[in-house]
């Protein structure tokens, strides 16, 4: 059975979160952003052994510390989609321009695209391309438990931002209507700030995307 656990990180408050299979007692951490050693606490807490990293996109507050766990805990990186590379090679800077602790670039273990499959322990997600707030955006979709992590593509009552370097806003639209919405109104979604909600919720009172 999927279990997570929500772990706000960074000033930003990103919704760093560690997932795991509970029959296999298997983990991997989405978004490791930064506070890392209260990370690396709750991992060691759930008493799971760490696997990979999954990256939705490689904003600071996201990716800050994923070469740094994948270093210090001998896990590959995994994600988000090659057109992230140019966040990626900015880690230094993105650093600097947030007073964030320097923050290391790095080569993703494996890239992913649209349509590939991640295993955790016995459970399979899907990853689904959703570009609009950064071009390599992708997100993490557990069709049996109706789960669904997004990043910053989609809030609770509202959207990504889509004013950065390769932002689209009618791209990130297209990514919510034709990617997320398919997966069903009683998907429950995970972003990467603020509470949880569903789809569903979403499509009936979201102010950008309501209607759609
Ligand atoms: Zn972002
Ligand atoms: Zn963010």
């Amino acid at each position: 059975m999927l279990r997570y656990r929500i772990i706000p990180v960074t000033p930003f408050a990103q919704n760093c979160c560690l997932l795991w299979d509970d029959a296999m007692r298997e983990a991997v951490l989405t978004d490791p952003g930064g506070d890392l050693e209260r990370v690396l606490g709750i991992v060691a807490q759930e008493g799971v052994r760490l696997e990979a990293v999954w990256l939705t996109h490689a904003h600071i507050d996201h990716a800050g510390a994923a070469a740094e766990v994948a270093r210090r805990m001998s896990v590959p990186i995994i994600g988000p989609h090659p057109g992230d590379q140019f966040w990626i090679d900015a880690l230094p800077e993105q650093s600097k321009m947030f007073g964030f602790p320097r923050a290391e670039t790095f080569t993703p273990d494996r890239w992913l695209h649209d349509g590939d499959q991640l295993r955790l322990g016995t459970l399979h997600f899907d990853v689904r391309h959703c570009p609009g707030h950064t071009p390599g955006h992708v997100v993490f979709h557990q069709a049996e438990a109706r789960r669904c992590w997004v990043g910053d593509v989609l809030f609770a009552g509202s959207i990504g931002r889509t004013d950065f370097p390769g932002g689209n806003h009618q791209q990130l639209i297209d990514s919510i209507t034709h990617k997320l919405w398919p997966m069903g109104d009683d998907t429950v979604f995970i972003p990467g700030h603020g509470p949880e909600s569903t789809f569903g919720e979403e499509r009936r009172s979201n102010p950008f995307v309501g209607g759609t």
